[in-house]
């Protein structure tokens, strides 16, 4: 693994920053300075990709809706 100035996610020129936890150059933009981390290190630690999604409600008996 050649460490050259191109960001992992954006892969733009200009490369500041190295994540704390899985050590890939991003740039500035891709870089959170609270964290240390990239932004898909924190994006995975602040909940993951899948958004919550509601509870089902079973109230409707007459229309029949797909589950999930
Ligand atoms: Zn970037
Ligand atoms: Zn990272």
């Amino acid at each position: 693994m050649s460490v050259t100035g191109s960001c992992e996610v954006c892969l733009t020129e200009t490369v500041e920053h190295t994540c704390d936890r899985c050590g890939n150059l991003v740039c500035e933009r891709h870089f959170d300075q609270t964290t240390g981390f990239c932004s898909e290190c924190t994006t995975e630690m602040s909940g993951g990709p899948e958004p919550q999604e509601e509870p089902p409600a079973d109230t409707d008996t007459d229309t029949h809706i797909h589950r999930f």
